[in-house]
């Protein structure tokens, strides 16, 4: 799969020919646009001159998929919960339910979470419901954490494993984990802020766009075991030689506005009676002065110089943010760039022509060459659809 999880594979298989399906009204839009209106993206105005900001990020990867697992230090029972590679936020509800499964009881005992992520901030969460007292001690809270870097869609299976270390038992745990998150997605749709919602993704294949890339990884790809559970959407082909794509696969996409719905998990915590304390771990000895019994190890890509845990391999990726655009809230992929509109800002990524893009890579710096490139390939795609340069 590529970056974050889409399935680029379905989007370049096989199509369903629906052909030309008529031309939009005159005032909708560019003259050459072909189809339904749900069939071509909005507008999205792609230019270097919109780019608010540029943010780099670590996918805490395992080839045998995140540790689930527990530990004893001194008298405390430590719960290992990290490596999540690119599908922590999908994952997450999901995940820390299997982290608190592997605890002790946790009814009306003290527990702390190190790390305040989407796998912490779920892990405390999940804690709470099980009536644990909880706090949260972390270098960063989510608005800081690396977490708050993602492009913030529904990607559970992206870089979440390599296919030769994934077991039977591991493939049945993240389809439980799976299933379980997406469905806490479906219970928090309309709330204020709308931190999760649905749009619609585009998945456009250049016309001369090559063929897929072989992935020189070797990424698991568990996505079918949960097909029943997602709208799969329609593959057709254009039909029309003047757009810059000859096939579409079209679909609603389950995404996060991370910002709110980082804000809303953390105020739920605080709400149930959780305590929040900034603080930083250099060695897994200096917890062992927490109050807390029962402590869960959520500290992601920092669990590999906190634990010493050097089967965390850093995959690096790197997002161009433009201005928000209500208008145009969506997701599309296109020439290798992955896009989300989000009501936060849309989200304009670079992912390399093949998975091994980032792979390895430690390096937090921006690249603004590389933000400038994936706006630009952006841009290409509405010149190329008739937009007026004033436009995108
Ligand atoms: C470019 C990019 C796009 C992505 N897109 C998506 C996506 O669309 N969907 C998706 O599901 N996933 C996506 N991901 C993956 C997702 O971001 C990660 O899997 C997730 O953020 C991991 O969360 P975490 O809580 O484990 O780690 P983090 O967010 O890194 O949180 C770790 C927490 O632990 C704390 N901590 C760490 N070390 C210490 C220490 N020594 N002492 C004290 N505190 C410590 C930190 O301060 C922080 O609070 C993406 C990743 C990248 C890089």
């Amino acid at each position: 799969m590529p970056i974050t999880g889409l399935p680029r594979r379905q989007w370049l298989g096989s199509s369903v020919a629906l052909g030309a399906l008529g031309l939009l009204g005159a005032c909708a839009g560019p003259a050459r646009r072909t189809g339904l209106a749900t069939d071509v993206p909005p507008l999205i105005a792609a230019r270097a001159d919109r780019i608010s900001r540029i943010t780099v990020c670590l996918r805490p990867f395992r080839a045998a998929g995140p540790r689930i697992e527990t530990e004893t230090l001194a008298s405390k029972t430590v719960v290992h919960h990290y490596g999540h590679g690119g599908s922590g936020w999908s994952l997450s509800w999901g995940s820390a339910a299997a982290a608190l499964d592997r605890a002790p009881p946790v009814q009306g005992i003290r527990v702390g979470v190190i790390g305040c992520g989407a796998i912490g901030l779920t892990t405390a969460l999940v804690a709470q419901e099980r009536g644990a007292i909880v706090t949260i001690h972390a270098a960063a809270p989510v608005s800081q954490a690396r977490s708050a870097r993602a492009s913030g869609s529904w990607t559970p299976s992206s870089r979440i494993a390599k296919a030769s270390d994934v077991t039977p038992a591991f493939a049945a745990q993240w389809e439980t984990m799976a299933r379980t998150s997406f469905a806490r997605y479906q219970g928090m749709l309309g709330l204020p802020g709308m931190p999760i919602e649905w749009d619609r993704f585009y998945g456009l294949t250049a016309r001369d766009a090559p063929p897929p890339a072989p992935d020189p990884i070797g990424f698991a790809e568990l996505d079918n075991r949960i097909a029943d559970m997602e709208p799969q959407g329609d593959r057709f082909e254009t039909g029309d030689t003047a757009l810059p794509y000859t096939r579409v696969h079209t679909k609603p996409n389950l995404i996060f506005n991370v910002a709110s719905y980082g804000d809303y998990l953390l105020r739920l915590f605080l709400e149930r009676g959780g305590r929040l304390e900034i603080r930083s771990f250099s060695h897994p000895s200096q917890l062992a002065g927490l109050p807390d019994p029962i402590l869960f190890n959520c500290t992601g890509y920092g669990a590999r110089a906190l634990w010493g845990d050097t089967s965390i391999v850093p995959i690096r990726g790197q997002i161009a943010w433009l201005i928000p655009q209500p208008d145009a809230l969506c997701s599309l992929y296109y020439r290798d760039i992955y896009v989300v509109s989000r009501r936060d800002g849309i989200v304009v990524q670079w992912l390399g022509h093949d998975m091994a893009q980032g792979y390895g890579r430690t390096d937090e710096t921006a690249d603004p060459a590389e933000a400038r490139h994936a706006v630009e390939v952006l841009q290409s795609l509405y010149r190329g659809m008739g937009y007026a340069a004033r436009d995108a």
